[in-house]
């Protein structure tokens, strides 16, 4: 099985970054990833000032999948993550959506499938996959940014078992992934969630002929994801429910009235993050409900 080793990152989604390997379409492949301060937070209290944020994102690839062609589709299956046995933190100023004062630096341990947050909270994990995504075919986007490449999508549901169906740009995909979280909120609000390194198990199919699926699009075992990003939340969260609006148009018997009803009734609106270029929003409706018939 293919496996890409965590020193071969790159910090920017670029159909000019050569492939590092190559699958199939069917192939499981293992990416090893750095946190996202590419290790650099080596102890509790580490001094902020001493992280070179230029190197902020790191994502490991990029991936040729063979017989993957720009208009094609390419369904990325998250089998398994595993995770270093702690994790880091930064809280600092002018970052994130708090008043904080001054920079500070945490490491947090995880044992028994908990986060040891201090002696009294522990947080239970629930590891996820904040950076995975496609090269665009234009100009290079910044490993800091969500788009309709996929990207720093930051979506807590991006879990095991999680299937993200990304558009393809350019010839082969150009798979790249990292940012793995221990676990993260809604919103990801004081700017990081756990962050740690590890490993993502990943089975890439390519799909020809798919232009129904909403791109960037989540399949969880029990929810469909649309997701949208733009600097402006109000238009992420509009952009985020029109894609299922469509979607369920699209893949049932509902007319627009009746889906959008049932969307008010049964899909929940929510905020990825609101901490990246561009402020994430995903509409999420739960698997069967309209009696769709899409194939995953
Ligand atoms: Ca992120
Ligand atoms: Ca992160």
């Amino acid at each position: 099985m293919n496996i890409i080793q965590k020193d071969q990152v790159h910090f920017s989604f670029d159909a000019a970054n050569a492939p590092v390997d190559y699958a199939e379409s069917g192939e499981e492949v293992t990416f090893c990833t750095q946190d996202c301060y590419c290790e650099q937070i080596q102890e509790d209290g580490y001094d902020f000032q001493s992280i070179d944020m230029r190197r902020n994102n790191p994502v490991t690839g990029p991936l040729y999948v063979k017989g993957a062609e720009p208009g094609d589709v390419l369904r990325v299956e998250i089998k398994n993550i595993t995770m270093a046995p702690e994790g880091s933190m930064t809280a600092r100023s002018g970052a994130g959506v708090y008043e904080i004062e001054g920079n500070h630096c945490r490491k947090f341990s995880i044992e028994d499938n908990q986060v040891l947050f201090d002696q009294d909270i522990c947080v239970p994990v629930k590891p996820m996959v904040g950076v995975m995504g496609t090269a665009p075919e234009g100009d290079a986007v910044s490993a800091q940014s969500p788009g309709e490449h996929g990207g720093n999508l930051d979506i807590k549901d991006l879990g095991e078992g999680a299937l993200l169906y990304l558009p393809v740009k350019v010839s082969g995909g150009l798979l790249s992934m990292g940012d793995i979280h221990a676990v993260q909120g809604d919103g990801e609000t004081v700017i990081c969630a756990l962050e740690v390194s590890g490993e993502i198990k990943v089975k890439v199919d390519v799909l020809k002929d798919r232009k129904d699926i909403p791109t960037p699009f989540i399949v969880t075992k029990s929810h469909y994801l649309t997701t949208a990003s733009d600097e402006s939340l109000n238009k992420s969260s509009v952009a985020a429910a029109r894609k299922m609006h469509r979607f369920l148009q699209r893949h049932s018997e509902l007319t627009d009235a009746q889906s959008g009803m049932l969307l008010s009734l049964a899909g929940n609106l929510r905020i990825s993050q609101v901490v990246n270029p561009e402020k994430g929003c995903i509409m999420e409706f739960p698997i069967g409900l309209a009696k769709e018939t899409f194939e995953k």
